[in-house]
């Protein structure tokens, strides 16, 4: 047999629900720190939040409805009946506990929902938040999406996330405290990244206590501030080509622990929203296989780099 290369996270799925589980998107109307004026109006620097919406993730639609569309849309396509709400849009620990309780209950109640998945900034997880989902963990299986983007201060600050490491990491142990599944979500290409941030991001995420980790390469999509400052001066900006990200992903593997899993390295923005970069016929299988393909050319492999942080 051939040696495993990098833990996906669909065998962590399996191996504690003993198959595949669908996730549906569902938008809870929930808003976001750094688009309401609370730390900003302006947002990430990347945002356009709706580029990751499909038709059924309709904030006027009840959870209860976005899931009944969202789960005939896969039933029919895929044949799949367990499903895990995911809460994706915006901030979706962001709004009164009794709220977040209503919405959560909401969704778990729901026939064939086996989970949730809540993203997040980590400002967002506070210790009444922890307490709740360490309270509805009891009766629901609940993974937490902690958008980072990057372990450098300078660079999260260039893109205006208005957080910085330390609250990042901070959350992070919060919630492993009381036993939540976290998945850390990095970009890879950001403005003002130094040339070691993939290998330095996996050893921090190493260290972190997270059990899995999303990546996306850096995309302009329609919509966003960067998209108007990319349209003005795209010579400001360095894309990564598929090969580069492709080698950048090797790098991030080469030094993260082999005890974390990975989701996914692609993100899906509709293409009719996505500016640049352009990765023609490339989904997250096709860029899997090209992934492996060049691991093994490298001679590399999940851990191969890896050496434990002393902190
Ligand atoms: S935290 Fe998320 S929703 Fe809020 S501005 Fe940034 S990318 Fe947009």
């Amino acid at each position: 047999m051939s040696k495993l290369l990098f833990n996906r996270a669909s065998a962590w799925i399996k191996s504690r629900f003993g198959g595949r589980i669908q996730k549906i998107p569902v938008n809870a109307g929930f808003s976001c720190p750094n688009l309401d004026g609370t730390l900003s109006d302006q947002g990430c620097l990347y945002c356009n939040n709706k580029s990751f919406a499909p038709f059924y993730s309709d904030a006027q639609l009840s959870i209860t409805e976005q899931l009944q569309k969202g789960g005939a849309y896969f039933a029919a396509r895929y044949n799949c009946q367990r499903f895990f709400a995911y809460f994706q849009s915006h901030s979706c620990t962001y709004a009164p506990l009794a709220i977040l309780k209503q919405k959560y209950l909401e969704a778990a109640g729901f026939e064939g929902v086996e989970g949730l998945i809540i993203a997040t900034r980590p400002d967002c997880i506070s210790a009444e938040v922890t307490s709740l989902l360490r309270d509805l963990a009891h009766t629901i299986f609940i993974r937490i999406e902690l958008g980072i983007e990057s372990f450098d201060d300078r660079v999260l600050s260039s893109i205006n996330r208005c957080h910085n490491v330390e609250v990042a990491l901070d959350a992070v142990k919060m919630l492993k405290s009381v036993d939540i599944p976290v998945s850390i979500h990095l970009i890879s290409g950001l403005p003002g990244e130094q040339p070691d941030h993939m290998a330095k991001a996996a050893r921090i995420t190493s260290s972190s206590g997270a059990d899995m980790v999303k990546l996306h390469h850096l995309q302009i999509v329609a919509g966003s501030r960067l998209a108007e400052l990319y349209l003005d001066h795209p010579e400001h900006y360095r894309l990564y080509t598929l090969d580069e990200y492709i080698d950048k992903v090797c790098e991030f593997i080469a030094n993260l622990s082999p005890d974390i899993h990975l989701d996914r390295f692609i993100s899906r923005v509709p293409i009719n929203q996505l500016i640049a970069p352009i990765f023609k016929g490339i989904d997250e299988a096709a860029f899997q296989r090209q992934l492996e393909s060049r691991l093994r050319e490298l001679n590399l492999y999940q851990g191969a780099k890896f050496v434990a942080l002393n902190c």
